[in-house]
């Protein structure tokens, strides 16, 4: 049973109701979960408390509304924010605490017209290992970004919606590197935000209210003699052309973008005022990501997807497949799902992909090019994924569309 409902009985059982125990409840059941987001939001007519399990949303408790202030002051007593402002968005951090499962706490409140929202990112310090083997990488692309990593230069992009394992991804690549150069290596980093601390790298965290930005950070980084060269997101032209310019300069640079495909990170930075041949030999590779649910360990079993699913798979998929998924239980918390895995698309530049960066393909030809060179698709890694019966057709076409 979760903590808050046998708290909620004790209070309705004559118990006075105490803020700092209700909001640790909140958390400890979140961190049994394994949850890695806790939203607390004034609805209609209750303050609904719902945690984020692999990826999706579920409910956790319904508080009486009346509760709203007493619950968000606490949260902001937590994490050193002014409890009294309830009028513009706030962000704060809490310590790692025995009170609420020694996690550490990433807060962010925001004002809206039935009072603040809540939304609470957990950390658990102990669980974060950084290793490119655990992500669920399939060989073919684990030894192809291993290759791309041992290039002295180049720039290497992750692309993906948010929540999509980039962060984790990069993180793993950066701590490849440090295990294989050690302190012969001078790796730095610029990210919004800082997510983890990592040993043996230095990492600077943006922070525009005060003019450091991405191209300003960067600038000055570029004097400090980096071998490898992270940078959280190239979201501007400025950041774009010192990231081309410092791969082409014989520095390795690691970063994300937004964009709808993996092959769509060109047309990105070509939108960003990158010229075609600075951006063809520049670029060495991109890795598109998706995490996706497997199936629970202990309740996962054998079922058919409904024929107009099935319509979706080559003939030869359909027939080989052995589909499965989880029916829930109390080990899964009822979700048919265990862990996340990733997904992946590596986009590898070679002499052919470079012409045709050149000719300014549109995406989806450079992707056609792409995969007559041997890549393998998201959808095409997705359902190797269920034909192994790992998670079940529906999962994937949760995250991945069948035109991907
Ligand atoms: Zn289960």
């Amino acid at each position: 049973m979760y903590r808050i409902t046998s708290y909620l009985n004790s209070v309705s059982a004559g118990a006075a109701m105490d803020i700092p125990n209700l909001v640790n409840a909140l958390i400890v059941d979140a961190v049994a979960a394994n949850a890695s987001d806790i939203h607390i939001e004034p609805w209609e007519t209750s303050l609904v408390v719902r945690i984020r399990i692999s990826g999706v949303l579920t409910e956790l408790v319904h508080l009486p509304l009346e509760l709203a202030e007493k619950v968000s002051g606490r949260v902001k007593v937590m994490s050193n924010l002014i409890s009294y402002v309830t009028d513009i968005p706030q962000e704060g951090h809490a310590p790692a605490s025995k009170d609420y499962g020694n996690v550490e706490l990433r807060i962010s409140t925001f004002p809206t017209v039935r009072g603040e929202k809540i939304v609470i990112r957990i950390f658990d310090p102990a669980n974060r290992s950084f290793d490119l083997r655990t992500l669920g990488f399939d060989d073919e692309t684990l030894h192809t970004l291993l290759k791309l990593l041992a290039r002295p230069s180049g720039l290497l992009l992750l692309t993906g919606p948010t929540g999509s394992g980039k962060t984790t991804a990069i993180y793993a690549a950066l701590c490849h590197l440090i295990s294989k150069g050690g302190a012969a290596m001078s790796l730095s980093t610029v990210e919004d935000p800082v997510e983890f601390h990592l040993p043996m790298i230095s990492q600077a965290q943006i922070n525009p209210a005060k003019e450091f930005t991405y191209p300003i950070a960067l600038r000055s980084l570029m004097r400090q003699d980096p071998e490898v060269i992270m940078i959280g997101e190239i979201r501007d032209p400025e950041t774009a052309a010192i990231a081309v310019q410092a791969g082409l300069t014989g520095h390795l640079v690691i970063s994300t973008t937004h964009s709808g495909s993996t092959a769509g990170v060109f047309a990105r930075l070509l939108n960003m005022g990158i010229e075609p041949f600075l951006l063809a030999s520049s670029v060495i590779g991109a890795l598109g990501l998706r995490l996706i649910r497997k199936n629970c360990d202990y309740c996962s079993e054998p079922y058919e997807p409904s024929p107009g699913l099935l319509s979706l798979l080559p003939e030869h998929v359909r027939e080989t497949a052995s589909f499965r998924r989880g029916g829930g239980c109390s080990e899964c918390v009822h979700t048919g799902f265990g862990q996340r895995t990733a997904v992946t698309e590596m986009m590898v530049v070679d002499e052919v992909l470079r012409d045709a960066i050149l000719q300014k393909l549109p995406s989806r030809s450079l992707q056609e090019v792409a995969i007559k060179q041997g890549m393998k698709t998201l959808w095409n890694i997705g359902l190797a994924r269920v034909v192994q019966g790992q998670t079940p057709l529906e999962e994937i076409l949760r995250v991945i569309s069948p035109d991907d």
